[in-house]
């Protein structure tokens, strides 16, 4: 329903500021938002909130917000009408693509795209309609290596197993935080209370992570170890499995390919041989081996710490590895496969068998790295704009995306987007990418949108659908990113800035069905009757999803009708056992050892031998933070400085630091940045932590609270040229920093 103007009305919203996707309750008058709480109703949150869910209000009212359209005239960004953006943007970009070829136009994807089904469907449209080879996104910043892992093992970029936490017995948790973020790559709102549920139950709960975080001070169990050195626990506590017998898939025996080869292939990597890398001795490498194995309900999860190394494909692939051989992978209480009820990859086409993934269909221009699912690591975007050649890119598009704050050498690609023919943002903010923008095109307000998590039912606790309608009616002016997005397509695919995107909406949903549907198609789109845009696209997904209606074919089964009339939406059960069905490699098995993995154990084998560096890198999350996008909100920007680097008071004190100096970070010749010290005991030896996404302090920009305390951009210092060769993801932790007073 949407407010009137008179009235005080209640409305479910779910969340779209982080990966928990809590529902909340959205109290409203007119349109003014008068107070925010967790939906108790909510199937899968059921009340939760955290506090960046009450900054919606925030983001919603926040005056820097952008309205309406900017065009560059004259050297400065000028209010102007859609159809002027539009035309612009048809002027300078057609004729440029036309005499520079596709891949002269870049697409730059940021995290916030996955948050609003508008953005998230039509980027897909977007992306086919430019056909470049240019593709970037944050994908390649911190989660790459576990979509590679994965789609290696199982078949699908996105068939990620997560924690089944509520009937899980055993929980070892590297390189994340959750207590702090609520599940990354695993949505689970309220992990807190779910931490604590499980202790109470007689579980236990470990944690592996250089600083002892908010997660591992509730944990029974707390282990340092040294930033990047999660290859080798994790390949020692897999060599302890096959050494002490420990090795029992269980039912998953039938499934398998590889194991011997796993168990070879980790010979080399002992616990007596890691201990001194890793920080953790030996004898408590293979008691973390026994104690997986020897748990009933256990599982391994890892995340940003483990995936933003430069060994990021094989530890994401390492965890599954003991997953699979303690017999906790797709088993109860260990690490399951979501079945999400819309758009999840795993649950289309044949069961049980697939194409597999593979990368390198084709290679960066200037360095030669590999695609990897579609995308190219977006740490190479400077070198690509500056590097001139054929296939040169010359113009942008960013959508939601920020990575002079978010991509490592953010000065060097700063500089390099200022140098580009053209660029268009879609972004509600003017910030220190899109103000190099010559047109910036914003979106609405969450508030003002109707949602569905496109993404998050595929990695979430427990099987659920739910759907929040717009809680306010579109400001005046504004328009939807879908429809946005399908200009770009148009102008793009040639068709002009004139045309008509609802009809071209239709045309491209009647491929989509023709293809899905056959014969059946002018039967389906009929069915579809009455919807445009996302809503339409996920009604189309939920009726021939997995619990879906089959358009009448299976009348109890799930539409969006009915799935936006339920209270909290529809509550789809426990996570089940999905072994073979899930998979789709073209073994129709697990793939256990694929060769690219088993062969870049080399590479660590080499490493290990290096000497660890005095003092390394981490980043680290707060919960009032995410990234670089929350920071204008003054209901998070209040409280402590956030921007800080945490050390410990025994480096401090080696070093002549103490709390609230300035301390200089040295990452290579020439790039330094500067910190305010705050002294942590949770801080491992050798090891300092400083959050990335800040830096707020640009001019041209127009977030008027974040440049109050706008923080470093570590991002500015940090080495572009460091990736995980595997994935293409960059390399963010354990970076070797020298630190100076
Ligand atoms: S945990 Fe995430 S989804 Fe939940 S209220 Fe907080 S920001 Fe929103």
């Amino acid at each position: 329903m949407i407010a009137s103007p008179a009235t005080a009305t209640t409305h479910y919203r779910i969340c779209p500021l982080c990966e928990a996707c809590c529902g909340l309750e959205v109290q409203v008058e007119g349109s003014r938002v008068t107070r925010i709480k967790g939906a108790e109703a909510d199937v899968f949150s059921h009340g939760y909130i955290c506090p960046k869910g009450y900054a919606l209000k925030d983001l919603h009212e926040d005056p820097d917000r952008l309205r309406q359209p900017l065009v560059r005239r004259n050297g400065t960004l000028q209010p102007a009408t859609w159809d002027e953006a539009f035309a612009e943007i048809e002027r300078r970009l057609v004729p440029l693509v036309d005499q520079h070829g596709k891949d002269a136009l870049a697409l730059s994807l940021g995290n916030p795209n996955v948050h609003k089904m508008g953005l998230l469907l039509y980027t897909a449209r977007l992306i086919r309609a430019v056909g470049s080879k240019n593709i970037f996104s944050a994908s390649t910043l911190d989660q790459m290596p576990k979509q590679l892992s994965s789609g290696l093992m199982f078949g699908n970029w996105l068939s990620v197993p997560v924690p089944d936490i509520e009937r899980c017995d055993y929980l070892l948790v590297l390189g994340a935080n959750p207590m702090a973020s609520n599940g990354s790559l695993w949505t689970v709102p309220d992990f807190r209370g779910k931490a604590k549920a499980l202790r109470a139950r007689g579980g236990k709960l470990v944690v592996i992570d250089p600083r002892r975080t908010e997660t591992a001070e509730a944990a029974d169990a707390h282990h340092f170890i040294r930033p990047g050195a999660d290859v080798f626990l994790l390949a020692a506590m897999v060599h302890t499995l096959f050494e002490e017998q420990l090795v029992h898939p269980g039912r998953l025996d039938d499934w398998l390919n590889g194991s011997d080869e796993v168990g070879a292939a980790v010979a080399r990597f002992s616990p007596a041989a890691v201990a001194e890398r890793c920080g953790i001795a030996a004898e408590t490498i293979r008691g973390l081996a026994r104690e997986l194995a020897g748990a009933e309900r256990g599982c391994v999860y890892g995340r940003i710490g483990t995936c933003t190394q430069t060994f990021g494909t094989l530890s994401s692939w390492l965890i599954d590895v003991l997953n699979v051989l303690t017999g906790n992978l797709d088993s109860k209480g260990g690490a399951m496969f979501p079945k999400a009820a819309a758009f999840a990859a795993n649950t289309m086409g044949k069961p049980g068998v697939g194409r597999g993934v593979a990368t390198g269909r084709h290679s960066s221009r200037v360095s030669g790295a590999p695609e990897v699912f579609g995308e190219l690591p977006a740490t190479l975007m400077a070198e690509e704009i500056l590097t001139p050649g054929p296939g040169q890119v010359k113009a942008l598009i960013t959508v939601a995306s920020n990575p002079v704050l978010s991509c490592p050498g953010g000065e060097r690609l700063d500089q390099a987007i200022a140098g580009l023919d053209f660029m268009v943002s879609v972004d509600i903010y003017l910030n220190e990418t899109t103000r190099h923008a010559d047109v910036i095109l914003p979106g609405m307000s969450p508030l003002e949108d109707s949602h569905y998590d496109v993404a998050f039912p595929a990695l979430s606790y427990r099987n659920h659908a739910r759907f929040s309608p717009a809680v306010l009616a579109p400001s005046a002016g504004s328009m939807p990113e879908w429809q946005i997005l399908l200009k770009l397509v148009a102008i793009a695919q040639g068709l002009g800035a004139k045309a008509d995107v609802l009809a071209l909406d239709d045309q491209l949903l009647a491929a989509d069905v023709a293809r899905l549907a056959g014969e059946h198609a002018p039967a389906v789109l009929a069915a579809l009757a009455g919807r445009q845009g996302p809503e339409r696209q996920l009604d189309l997904a939920l009726r021939s999803g997995p619990y879906g209606d089959q358009f009448g074919g299976k009348p109890e089964g799930l539409n969006l009708d009915k799935v936006a009339a339920a209270p909290g939406g529809v509550d789809l059960g426990a996570l089940q056992p999905r072994i073979p069905e899930v998979l789709r490699t073209p073994s129709g098995k697990i793939e256990l050892a694929p060769a690219i993995l088993v062969a870049d154990l080399a590479r660590a084998g080499a490493a290990l031998k290096e000497p660890a560096p005095a003092f390394s890198l981490i980043g680290r999350r707060d919960v009032r933070s995410n990234n670089s996008w929350m920071h204008n909100l003054p209901v998070l920007a209040k409280g402590p400085e956030r921007c800080t680097l945490l050390m410990h008071p025994g480096d401090a004190a080696a070093l002549g630091l103490s709390a609230g100096q300035l301390a200089t970070l040295t990452l290579q010749p020439g790039r330094q940045v500067q910190a305010p010290v705050v002294l942590s005991e949770a801080m491992m030896r050798g090891v300092i932590s400083l959050p990335h996404g800040w830096g707020h302090d640009m001019p041209g920009t127009h977030l008027t609270v974040a440049a109050e305390r706008p923080g470093v951009n570590l991002n500015a210092v940090l080495d572009e040229t460091l990736r995980d060769p595997l994935s293409g993801n960059a390399v963010l932790s354990g970076v070797a920093v020298v630190v100076s007073a």
